[in-house]
């Protein structure tokens, strides 16, 4: 183990910043083959270990929690390592071909994948699969013993999609949210056509942007679109209430005094300009809290346009008042043009169609909107103007 430990030292000296160009991308590759030495090595101890089991004498009860706390590791981390470090030991041709450096851990991870899935056929078929995964990158590898698996298994029955189907949504950086989803053939059909059917239009000019959305973006806006509709006029009730998004704010963040409160249900804090957006129209609660955390105005029930109002300006204002845009109204938010925090009134003058995209434009990209009862003036960030207009003219019936 000195060896090892004389090696690194030696190696913690070189200086990336000196190398040239062609031993910088002649360098890389041995270096990740040694990487990929030491790692098998590594695996070896560990199902060395794992036999032996010395660390038991300390009070640890687990392979992987040894490896977890010696080597800082996280214990996902450290429980696959000591799976595979298992599995290795009954896989000769991978165990071989990875200690010479010549398969990376990627594909024996995958390879134990499968051998932990069909032990037997894989020890009859471990060389072919050897091969098969040295001789290809490592996502066409994945697929090939994705696919070697997936035979193995047969076609699976209906029940067994439904059984496997789930959506997982988790919680990411500043609160977006990411999800994996997997769907049977019928569901996943449905939900496929309905954002399809939601999806705003991908031409640039027809939804007044200067840069065309790509297809993903779009898909992202058509399902909130969808679930929107739904929070709104779905079936579901709980409590004898709609469930709805709930914006937790404090008054000193919505004047855009110094603030700290901010904060969604379910993705946490959020910035202020959003707050001051969400705030603006009757879609989303909000409960609007004082220096004391007292609750100074909760719910729908002020400063919110009344469905009366809402059908005033949408008969005024047709579509998204944005220059260019013509998204129609289920697409829209009724904006206050002076904000309600600001000493806006909630009237009809004072309110405008703006389509989620454009609202969020207006109050979190710095793109100006002034005006009452429909007559606008829409400026860049920079200020300088887009367009002046009234509303639209009436259409004969
Ligand atoms: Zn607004
Ligand atoms: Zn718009």
């Amino acid at each position: 183990m000195r060896s090892i430990k004389h090696v690194v030292d030696g190696l913690s000296g070189l200086d990336a910043a000196v190398m040239t160009d062609s031993e910088l991308s002649e360098g890389i590759g041995e270096v990740s083959r040694a990487i990929e030495v030491l790692e098998a090595l590594f695996l070896r101890m560990t199902a060395r270990l794992d036999r032996r089991r010395p660390f038991e004498a300390d009070g640890i009860l687990s392979t992987s929690r040894f490896l977890a706390t010696a080597c800082d590791m996280a214990s996902s981390t450290a429980r696959e390592k000591v799976r595979v470090a298992r599995r290795l030991e009954s896989m000769p041709l991978v165990a071989e071909r990875f200690a010479a450096g010549e398969l990376t851990y990627s594909k024996v991870r995958m390879l134990a994948a499968a051998a932990d899935a069909h032990p037997e056929a894989f020890e009859s078929h471990e060389a072919t699969l050897v091969d098969v995964a040295m001789s290809l990158t490592v996502r066409d590898a994945r697929r090939a013993l994705d696919y070697w698996t997936q035979n193995l298994e047969g076609p699976l029955s209906f029940a067994e999609m439904v059984e496997r189907s789930h959506v997982h949504l988790s919680r990411t950086w500043q609160g977006m949210i990411t999800g994996d989803i997997l769907l049977d053939p019928e569901a996943g059909e449905t939900v496929v056509k309905a954002i399809e059917a939601a999806m705003p239009p991908g031409d640039a000019r027809a939804s007044g942007e200067d840069w065309p959305r790509k297809a993903s973006q779009r898909r992202a806006e058509a399902l909130t679109h969808i679930c929107r509709r739904y929070l709104e006029n779905g079936d579901s009730t709980t409590g004898g209430e709609r469930p709805h998004v709930t914006v937790l704010v404090d008054l000193e963040t919505l004047e855009r005094r110094t603030g700290h409160t901010c904060e969604l249900d379910r993705s946490g804090s959020i910035p202020a300009e959003t707050a001051r957006r969400l705030a603006c129209d009757a879609r989303v609660s909000r409960v609007i809290v004082g220096p004391d955390s007292q609750p100074l105005d909760v719910g729908r029930t002020t400063r919110t346009f009344t469905t009366a109002q809402r059908r005033a300006v949408t008969v005024r204002d047709r579509h998204c008042v944005f220059p260019g845009c013509d998204r129609p109204p289920p697409w829209c938010d009724v904006h206050h043009v002076i904000h309600w925090i600001d000493g806006g009134e909630t009237a009809v003058s004072n309110g405008a169609l703006l389509c989620r995209r454009h609202h969020v434009l207006h109050h979190e990209g710095g793109f100006g909107i002034e005006g009452s009862d429909g007559h606008l003036v829409v400026t860049r960030p920079d200020g300088s103007v887009i367009a002046k207009h009234g509303p639209p003219t009436r259409r004969r019936l």
